[in-house]
């Protein structure tokens, strides 16, 4: 199958110090990828260069067959213009540790803004599905409810319904359970659970080893900016390659 996502040698620098270290990474449609990593090891950084948020110092980055961003002589990368970015990165949603859900608007308004605002839809259409994906995530009850009123575990699955109303090419989870209870986090586990289930192509950055065994295809491992080691959730866990890894792995488990 087809490559949704490539991306090839990427260099991200900020003021004093290598994000990304010439890393190479691509997606094929319907995948789930989980990448994990110590703290620091360019995690966030990656994902934030897939939906445009950061934008890389050098390397490409081909998206659903559009190159958006790439290096021609050794120059800095160049990116499209504005308008066409705008809708490419519309092909990406991103999922926060801190939900970042708009605090005076409804559920149902926040699954519905971009649809209508970014893709011209019509207010009763962005309704009717906003209604169908609140009901997949468990919240058709809590449309009409504000951000301050939901739990933890009710405002990310609120974001999750949000990034899905876009019908995104890839889904990205940025540590999407790492600011909840523990108690709660597996309702929202559930949820990506279904994601994958049902073949959404999604990439989740996250410090929860038992969920990434179980539902990745593919185990990516971070640090220092590269990726170290990849291969199934079995190569991964039950048999690291590089002392990296494996020390990794012994302060996690
Ligand atoms: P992770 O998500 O794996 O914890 P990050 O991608 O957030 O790692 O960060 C990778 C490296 O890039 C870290 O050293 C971090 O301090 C640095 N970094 C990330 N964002 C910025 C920024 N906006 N400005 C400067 N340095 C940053
Ligand atoms: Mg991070």
């Amino acid at each position: 199958m087809e490559d949704i996502l490539q991306m090839n040698d990427i260099v991200k620098e900020f003021a004093g110090c290598t994000a990304l270290d010439h890393v190479n990474f691509s997606m094929k449609k319907g995948e789930t990828v989980a990448i994990i990593g110590p703290s620091g090891s360019g995690k966030s950084t990656l994902l934030r260069c897939i939906n445009c948020l950061e934008r890389i110092t050098s390397g490409s980055i081909t998206l659903n067959g559009d190159t958006f961003a790439e290096t021609k002589n050794g120059q800095r990368a160049a990116y499209l213009p504005d308008k066409a970015l705008k809708n490419i990165c519309a092909e990406t949603g991103m999922i926060f540790q801190h939900f970042n859900l708009f605090p005076h608007m409804t559920c149902l308004e926040n699954v519905c803004y971009a649809p209508v605002k970014v893709k011209k839809q019509s207010k009763a259409d962005a309704q009717k599905r906003g209604r169908q994906l609140l009901d997949m995530v468990g919240l058709a009850h809590k449309e009409d409810a504000y951000p301050a009123q939901l739990s933890g575990g009710q405002k990310q699955r609120a974001a999750i319904a949000r990034g899905l109303a876009m019908n995104p090419e890839i889904m990205l989870f940025d540590e999407p359970t790492s600011a909840l209870d523990p108690e709660i986090t597996g309702e929202v586990l559930n949820v990506m659970r279904k994601l994958s289930t049902a073949h959404t192509t999604m990439v989740i950055v996250t410090h929860e080893m038992g969920f990434a065994k179980e539902v990745a295809d593919r185990v990516i491992f971070m640090d220092a900016g590269r990726i170290v080691e990849e291969g199934t959730a079995e190569e991964i866990f039950q048999n690291p390659k590089s002392s990296r890894l494996k020390e990794f792995l012994s302060s996690v488990l």
